[in-house]
Formats: C-alpha cells, structure tokens, sequence
C-alpha cells in the first residue's frame, strides 16, 4: 500500500518550528507539494505552480519524467543494491557512460567514483587534492562567495565566513582567494597548494559567472605549478549551462569534475571524474561509501545521460536560455541578466527586495528563489516549453510590478 498523503490540516506553516518534524536548519516551509509533471507542481491543496527551480537546478527534466521513473521502478523490482565488494551492470555501466561524456568534453580518459551529493563529491576531492599533494602539500584554494556543501571539509572549502563561524574550528588546509582576480589566485598558490576548487558560474554565491579569460589563466598557472584543477559542476554540470559541463565555455581541462544535483534528476547521487593519471594517486581502501553506485540509483544516471543526450540537452539550455534571457532582459525593473544557459540570475533595480519577490511569485504559482538580496534565480527543466516560460515571465513581471508598487506606498 502507498503511504498515505498528508492532512493538510498537519501541515505547520503558520504555527512555525514547533509543529514541524526536521530540525530548524531551513525556515519554516512556504508550501507542501504533493505531485509534479514536467515543469508543472501542485500543492497539497491542488494549487498549481510553475517550477522555474527545479529543487535547485535538479530535476532538469522535469517531474515525474517518465524515462526516470521506468528506470526507478523496473531497476528497484531486479536489484536495488550490492556492496563494492562486487560490481552491478547498471554501476559498471553508468561510470562507462559518464567516463564517455567526459572524455567527449576534456579529450582525457578518466575514471569516476560515485558518491550521494554534491558535499560528499567535494569530499572525495579534497582527499584525491590531498593525496594526490602529499604531506606538507595539502592546501586547497577556492574562491570567496563559493559554495561547495554543508559537510565539514565542503564546508571548508565553501568562501563563506559566516557559514563556518558558528562550526569553529574549521579543518585546517582551506584558502579563500576572490573570485575571478588572477593575481590573488596566483599569490595564495604555494608550495604548500595542491589543488585548487571552482565552480565556473558560482550558483549559491548569486549566479556570477567566471570573468572572460580567468578559468583559462587558473589552467595555466595550476599547470605550471603542478596543482590540480578542479571544478565543482554539481550546480552547472549536465547541460545546465548550454554545454555539458560549465568549463566548456572556456576551452579549459579540469584534472578533476564533481558532479550531482541533475545527475539523479532529484535521486540522490553525485560523482567525482577524475583524469586517469590523477585518479590513480587512490589505493583501495583510500574511499568509498556503502551507497557508491548502488543499482537503483546508477539506472537512473544512465537513464538521465541517455535521455539528456536524445533530446540534446545543451542544445535545449542554450536556445530557451537565450529566450528566457532575452525576456527577463525586457521585464522592467531587471537590470541586468547574468548566467548562461539556463541558470541565470536576474538583478533587480535598487530598492526592490528579492524575498518580496521571490514571496510574490509563489503566491501567484511561480517558484523561484531569492538567490541574494538584489537576485532572482532561475533554473527552469531544461526541456521547459516556450509557452511555459511565456507564461513565467508574465507571472514573474506581474509580481515584481506588486512588490515595487507596494514599497512605493
Ligand atoms: C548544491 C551544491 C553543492 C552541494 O551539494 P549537496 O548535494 O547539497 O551536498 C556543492 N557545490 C555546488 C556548486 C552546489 O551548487
């Protein structure tokens, strides 16, 4: 029997904390959805909404896609899971399949490792950054404003104090350098550096993209110095950007790529790809996790690479990107539009509160999020239509309309 749905009557938006079952690290939830079709969602009430999220950048194609869930429910009635004790078909042949995507985007062969999050993917790389270093050469660099996880050692590598302040002490080998200054980079690289970690658009951070030219100077310099070069693509990776991976922008080739968020399509994995020499520096026994490329989870990676590469996913993210872009551009009261693909970032004039409008548009069956104070993230399915994102941006423009109208009164 399916579990049965929840009363609404149990649901705690208005009494707050208390009458909610998790732990308060997230606010008291706006809404409980009950059911989701491509890039539509229900509530528990039967109100309808459009996604323009997708969890955060996850369910790139969409709810309740069908390809997903044949996969989920024909793998979970033949095998859900064994220990690394032994392979499965479906894990030997999802790091296959991965491994192809790879070398297609850096011309290198490599190898995965298969994980359960995007923190747990920046895990394994600060363990592959350490070995791979040695003693004495263990120091990651990442950027300010990063963000890379809420497990400790992501949690250091993340370029946000106020994260780390109320967890003191941090691990200790962590460096903060500011995002796209080269000079700064260059400076903060020493003998004691083994890697450093970027996202090539910083999601979390507010959808900044790297400036021109940096990711390819960071190439150089990590080449020259014997660093490793690793992008963290959990939030950019698998098409979200308009190419498969964000660092294709920039003709640049990553030693290492962390992978999670869209590659389950809102089944939990995440990946680290590792180029063969720099994978090797791993012994058995170096890592691992009982959930490594558990069967039911790798049907699902191949099924979303499999469905991704059909409908030409990059392709799809580029063309609507740029419609969807070009739309936001024109609604008044948007300054500018930052991002590519589909993960943009829309700045609103001064004065406007974003948690105004992020607030406004879920009232009116649009979910976005309030990425800072001055932004509007977008992350939409990338097979999102055009009368969907017509219809989006209308809702998007009526509300930002109500909430500057209501802070001139
Ligand atoms: C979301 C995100 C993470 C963390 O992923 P989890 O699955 O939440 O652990 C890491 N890096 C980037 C760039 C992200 O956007």
């Amino acid at each position: 029997m399916a579990n049965e749905p929840m009363s609404k009557h149990a649901f705690p938006e208005a009494a707050g904390f208390d009458a909610c079952p998790f732990l308060p690290v997230f606010g008291p939830p706006a809404v409980m959805f009950a059911r989701g079709s491509g890039t539509e969602l229900w509530d528990a009430s039967g109100k309808r909404y459009l996604d323009f999220l997708c969890g955060l950048a996850v369910t790139s194609l969409g709810h309740a896609n069908p390809v997903v869930a044949d996969a989920l429910c024909s793998q979970s009635q033949t095998l859900l899971h064994v220990s690394n004790f032994f392979a499965n078909d479906q894990a030997w042949n999802a790091a296959v399949e991965l491994n192809a995507l790879l070398e297609e985007a850096t011309g290198c062969k490599g190898q995965v490792f298969f994980c359960n999050s995007g923190a747990e993917a920046n895990e394994a790389a600060i363990k592959l950054a350490r070995k791979f270093g040695g003693r004495g050469r263990h120091v990651m660099v990442s950027a300010l404003g990063s963000f890379h996880g809420r497990t400790l050692g992501a949690l250091a590598a993340t370029g946000q104090p106020a994260k780390h302040e109320p967890f003191q002490p941090m691990p200790e080998g962590f460096r903060h350098v500011t995002f796209g200054d080269i000079e700064a980079l260059s400076a903060a690289v020493d003998s004691s550096v083994a890697a450093v970690l970027l996202e090539p658009i910083q999601g979390e951070g507010g959808v900044i993209p790297a400036p021109d030219g940096y990711l390819a100077a960071v190439e150089r310099m990590c080449r020259e110095r014997g660093v490793l070069l690793i992008m963290d693509e959990v939030q950019t990776g698998m098409a979200r950007t308009g190419k498969w991976f964000g660092f294709q922008h920039h003709g640049i080739t990553p030693d290492a790529v962390l992978m999670a968020k869209a590659l389950g399509n809102g089944v939990p994995v995440g990946a680290i790809w590792a180029k063969r020499e720099v994978g090797a520096v791993f012994s058995p026994g170096d890592h691992g996790s009982t959930y490594s490329g558990t069967a039911l989870v790798a049907s699902v990676v191949r099924a979303v690479i499999a469905e991704m590469r059909r409908i030409d996913a990059p392709k799809l993210a580029t063309d609507t990107g740029a419609y969807l872009r070009g739309k936001l551009a024109a609604v008044p009261a948007v300054v500018s539009v930052r991002g590519a693909g589909l993960l943009l970032g829309a700045e609103l004039a001064t004065g406007i509160d974003s948690g105004a409008v992020y607030k406004a548009c879920l009232a009116d069956g649009l979910v976005v999020n309030a990425v800072n104070a001055t932004t509007i993230r977008m992350a939409p399915p990338l097979n999102v239509s055009r009368e969907h994102v017509d219809e989006a941006v209308a809702v998007f423009a009526g509300a930002l309309a109500r909430v500057q109208k209501e802070a001139a009164q």
